[in-house]
């Protein structure tokens, strides 16, 4: 059957030839063609003034509230002010996948088409050069992309900003901040491999920001190429309401393009990089057409679900225009119900161009997306962004790079224009600057602008912020929801091997903390040794594997060790006097009060970690100016722990009398008291030792679900669920992270190399009692 395609699609007499090496005269070939982009672009204006405003889609953060305090919105959300034709146009993608799908190849291509690049490099650097986008000299050798970085660029009319999302697991703070800022996703996957893992993951990731997407089925010229059962994957693992907008013309290696579902045309691509495209109505064979009629129903029966408009004329059994079936699509797509599922292979350059035409067509432009920020000087009380330029500017550092050029800040402008040369104000720190010099980045490339609009990405130069800054023009302040942090969970004492190299170690720890939320910095008071604490094992050893790369530090490494945490289950009170009175000026303070644990929880759930001091008492039992003492020595107690030494969270320690000496007091005193109060309250408030506690995703073949379920339990794991795919099974369970040391290794034996895994922070939790004691032993005999 597939030598019958081939031969079919081959037989391609009817089809109009063409070649072209520009998006622009790409562009002409579609008008002439019928494809009517010109005509699409005017519609997406008219769709913004009629339905997808209602259907808007919103952003969900931390905030669930919206309220609308701004004037240039009336009471719908519908903006008064005119969207220009280029904002309409202008999308921020994200192209995610599972490692090895193709993102890199993919996005190499997209440059090419998109006439940003002129050559086209392989992956891996098979010919010494790497993939545009790993502008990291660690990324090219390793061939991988680890790092987020936006690049500009056009097709048809649209500026398109590509923001590259990672696509390792310990990387999730890196995929989120990018997903953060982008309205939109491409999530590539394999046609052999389907829904791998990973995956999993991104799409988690990306419905957990409501971000619409496009399926890319790429490497659809592999053997054993089956999209029919990726889209199944789809369906069943990541449960995206999706429909194929393509079919496939041939598989395998005679795969020659596809058949748009849309317009019902056979687009095939010929020439060495696949830029010569025919266009034909007829489709290669018989059976073909009937395959394509079949799931062209399909595409109408699920779009029109979600669709009211679309269901009408589906109801009237009459057949959708290409427009009525594309502005229905659009709208199910924007509104994030839908995901249409394209097909091709950027390795041997089938169907890129046609992706991005969805792209243009189907994701969401900025205006289409709500955002919301929080009013820092009213009470933090949430704010929708408006896509207004002439709005007070609210933009979002959301990427720090030191790169050859200097360092450079990437900046997602949600409301208002930074010009060059404008003072603006971080409201984290308050601090104004002016704006220096503003450019748009391609990978390690840049192009100086003047002016960057709401919607747009910027980069800017020299200016001194962290990653999830928020910039005004200082007449507002607002601060963007701040992204989901998650804890550190692992940490590394680390020392340059030799001490000329301290200089240049300080400075790349300082870079990567402000670069990476998720990587801190201590120095542990006792030991004198410097640590690192981040999301897995794979994460830190990046970073000193960059120090040595970057910064030339050969960097020595201790044990790796689980950040653990210390909490109490109870109220318990505490009455200290510390009294030393001989000789000498003496030392005088008395503290009473309580400590208990916080209850409460965060907005999503998680129980609150926080350190809470307050003084309850009524009148001068405590001179005011010892207070401070009394504070400084309760959070010391709390930052050193009780049991073995790591930091105790969710406490309220609350001050209810005490008593001072008028001569011996001091604050000193006062701190001494609180330490030694905490200590034995702490002991009596039922203390906890803390484990953080991980999401593992196991995926492997049927056969060796008891195996791995059977693992997880001796690991003292808990199984949330186990779903079977066709011939996988995902196990989902929860599992302490001291006991995921060496999985991997394990796994691979267990499953005959079959078996993959994921892991994601999930909370930290109590350990059981013979663990505590094996830790107290640990630790007292340390
Ligand atoms: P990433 O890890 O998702 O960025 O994937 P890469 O772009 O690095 O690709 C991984 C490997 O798959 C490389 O060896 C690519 O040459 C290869 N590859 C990418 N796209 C295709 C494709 O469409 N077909 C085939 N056969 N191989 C591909």
């Amino acid at each position: 059957m597939l030598a019958k395609n081939k031969a079919a699609a081959n037989a391609t007499n009817s089809f109009t030839k063409c070649s072209f090496t520009t998006h622009n005269s790409y562009a002409q070939f579609r008008t002439i063609l019928g494809l009517g982009y010109a005509a699409d672009i005017k519609n997406d204006a008219d769709i913004f003034n009629s339905d997808v405003v209602n259907g808007k889609r919103k952003r969900m953060f931390s905030t669930t509230t919206t309220t609308n305090n701004n004037n240039n919105n009336n009471n719908n959300g519908q903006t008064k002010f005119k969207v220009s034709e280029d904002r309409v146009k202008a999308r921020n993608i994200g192209i995610s996948a599972h490692i090895d799908s193709g993102k890199t190849t993919l996005t190499e291509r997209i440059l090419f088409y998109t006439g940003r690049i002129n050559e086209i490099h392989e992956v891996r650097g098979k010919d010494g050069v790497g993939a545009k986008m790993d502008s990291m000299e660690l990324e090219r050798e390793k061939g991988i992309t680890i790092q987020s970085a936006a690049t500009y660029t056009k097709w048809r009319e649209s500026s398109i900003n590509i923001i590259d999302t990672p696509g390792h697991v310990d990387f999730t703070i890196e995929v989120e901040r990018a997903l953060r800022v982008l309205d939109g996703a491409i999530l590539v996957l394999c046609s052999v491999g389907g829904v791998q893992s990973q995956s999993i993951t991104v799409d988690r990731q990306m419905r957990r920001y409501n971000v619409p997407r496009l399926c890319f089925i790429n490497k659809c010229d592999r053997v054993g190429a089956d999209p029919w059962k990726v889209l199944r994957q789809v369906r069943e693992k990541l449960r995206l309401n999706c429909a194929a907008v393509q079919i496939p013309i041939g598989l395998e290696e005679m795969h020659d393009g596809v058949v748009c579902l849309v317009t019902m045309k056979a687009i095939t691509f010929h020439g060495q990089h696949g830029n010569e495209i025919k266009i034909s109505n007829d489709l290669p064979s018989e059976e073909m057409r009937k395959l394509a009629e079949e799931k062209r129903k399909e595409l109408i029966e699920i779009v029109s679900g979600v669709d009211d408009e679309l269901a009408e004329i589906f109801l009237m059994e009459e057949e959708p225009s290409v427009e009525q079936l594309k502005k229905a699509i659009r709208r199910s797509v924007v509104s994030n119900q839908f995901a249409p599922v394209f097909m091709g292979s950027a390795y041997k350059n089938r169907g890129v161009q046609l992706l991005l035409d969805g792209v243009c067509d189907y994701l969401p432009a900025p205006h289409e997306v709500e955002n919301t920020a929080l009013d820092l000087s009213n009470n933090e009380a949430p704010v929708q962004t408006v896509s207004d330029p002439k709005a007070p500017l609210v933009g979002l550092a959301f990427k720090l790079e030191e790169g050859r050029f200097g360092q450079l800040t990437y900046l997602r402008v949600y409301q208002g224009t930074i010009t060059k040369g404008m003072t603006i104000v971080n409201t984290r720190t308050g601090k104004k600057l002016k704006v220096p010099r503003l450019v748009r980045m391609h990978s390690d490339e840049m192009e100086d602008v003047q002016k960057s609009e709401c919607g747009e990405i910027v980069a800017l130069f020299g200016v001194d912020c962290q990653s999830g800054d928020t910039f005004t023009d200082g007449t507002i302040n607002y601060a963007m929801t701040s992204m989901r942090i998650p804890e550190p969970v692992m940490s590394y004492a680390v020392a340059p091997k030799t001490r000329t190299d301290s200089g240049n170690f300080s400075k790349a720890l300082s870079r990567f903390q402000r670069e990476d939320p998720t990587f801190k910095v201590h120095q542990d008071e006792e030991s004198a040794q410097t640590i690192i604490s981040g999301m897995g094992e794979l994460h830190l050893d990046i970073y000193v594997e960059r120090m040595k790369r970057e910064y030339k530090v050969e960097v020595e490494v201790g044990n790796p060790r689980v950040n653990y945490r210390e909490a109490i289950t109870q109220k318990a009170e505490f009455d200290y006097l510390h009294k030393k009175q001989s000789g000498g000026s003496g030392q005088y303070g008395r503290v009473v009060g309580y400590i208990e644990p916080i209850v409460s929880e965060n907005e999503d759930g998680t129980r609150s970690t926080e350190v809470i001091f307050e003084n309850g008492i009524v009148g001068n039992a405590i001179a005011p100016g010892y207070i401070v003492g009394v504070e400084k020595g309760f959070k010391e107690a709390a930052a050193g722990g009780g049991l073995i030494g790591y930091p105790v969270q969710g406490i309220r320690i609350v001050l209810t009398d005490g008593a001072s000496h008028a001569v011996d007091s001091s604050e000193l005193a006062f701190k001494i008291a609180a330490l030694n109060a905490f200590k034995v309250a702490f002991k009596n408030a039922g203390p906890k030792i803390l484990e953080p506690i991980m999401k593992v995703d196991v995926t492997v073949p049927n056969e060796f679900q008891g195996t791995v379920i059977g693992n997880i339990n001796q690991r003292k794991g808990t199984i949330l669920d186990s779903v079977a795919e066709s011939d996988d099974v995902v196990v989902t369970s929860l599992l302490p992270l001291s006991k995921m040391f060496g999985y991997s290794t394990e796994l691979r034996s267990m499953t005959q190399g079959k078996g993959e895994f994921t892991m994601e922070y999930s909370s930290h939790s109590a350990v059981d009692s013979s663990s505590q004691e094996e830790l107290l032993k640990q630790f007292s005999s340390s």
